[in-house]
């Protein structure tokens, strides 16, 4: 079961774009974020990629913050969820943004962790910045379906502030 990681986010969307015709699932965690709104993005981006098999899964809130937005080995849980639920292949939004700051981003984490779970792991946008990521999905018309802030403001307004607002912003 070929297995996309799927935040709501710009980067796993367009994954879902660009690999529907090989997805059979789609993984999205509810993890307390504070834009659980993602969630619902997630879920949209899911049906109209008629990926078959989206699964919501809830967890306990594991205390991310809009300040603080690193979670310990959020996606080596989320790729072991993925392998307990059946992955044959897994398929995650890593960029070359992403792997500034985060840990579990980067090509040497997702290797051992695909060697750890005899899974693949592959991260399609890992060279890609978030300047080339937008204008994907600008192309594939999905930056509506999308959600990336970590604080959105009321009426459904990104922040311009947190660490996502700021990446998209400065777009490398
Ligand atoms: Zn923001």
């Amino acid at each position: 079961m070929r297995t996309l990681l799927l935040s709501g986010g710009r980067d796993s969307a367009l994954i879902a774009a660009e690999h529907c015709d090989e997805l059979d699932a789609a993984i999205t965690v509810s993890y307390g974020q504070p834009h659980k709104i993602e969630v619902d993005f997630a879920r949209r981006v899911a049906e109209k990629y008629r990926i078959p098999h989206h699964v919501i899964v809830s967890l306990p809130d594991l205390g991310m913050t809009p300040e603080d937005p690193e979670v310990g080995a959020r996606n080596l849980l989320f790729m072991a969820l993925a392998k307990s639920l059946g992955a044959t292949e897994i398929y995650l939004g890593a960029n070359a943004a992403d792997q500034r700051d985060f840990p579990d981003c980067r090509p040497e984490y997702l290797e051992k962790v695909q060697d750890l779970l005899g899974v693949p792991v592959k991260a399609p946008l890992l060279s890609m910045t978030k300047g080339e990521i937008l204008d994907a999905c600008l192309s594939h018309d999905i930056l509506d379906m999308t959600w990336s802030c970590y604080d959105p403001q009321e009426g459904l307004e990104p922040c311009y502030k947190c660490g996502a607002c700021r990446a998209e912003a400065a777009n490398d």
